[in-house]
């Protein structure tokens, strides 16, 4: 009798995640934001999103202007959570 027949699951590959991960992609569609910043948004709530968006799309400009791309989102939902009103 051989492992695999003994053991469930020990004739299977590991799963090699960075190449799996390589081969994500996103499509952006540059007509359609997801994600808009309010002209009316809180600057206290803007300034905890630059702090926790993961992709660093939430920034200050030099005369602290809100500055905010959607292209780079990672769509992790953070900002859904705590920007929402
Ligand atoms: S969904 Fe996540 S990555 Fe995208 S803008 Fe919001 S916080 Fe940033």
């Amino acid at each position: 009798m051989t492992d695999h027949e003994t053991t469930p699951g020990a004739d299977r590959q590991p799963v090699d995640v960075d190449a799996k991960l390589a081969l994500d992609r996103f499509e952006l569609d540059e007509g359609y934001a997801h994600v808009v910043v309010g002209d009316d948004a809180d600057d206290a709530v803007f300034d905890h999103l630059v702090t926790l968006c993961p992709a660093g799309l939430y920034k200050r400009g030099p005369a602290g202007e809100r500055l905010f791309d959607h292209a780079g989102c990672l769509e992790c939902g953070t900002c859904r959570i705590e920007g929402a009103p």
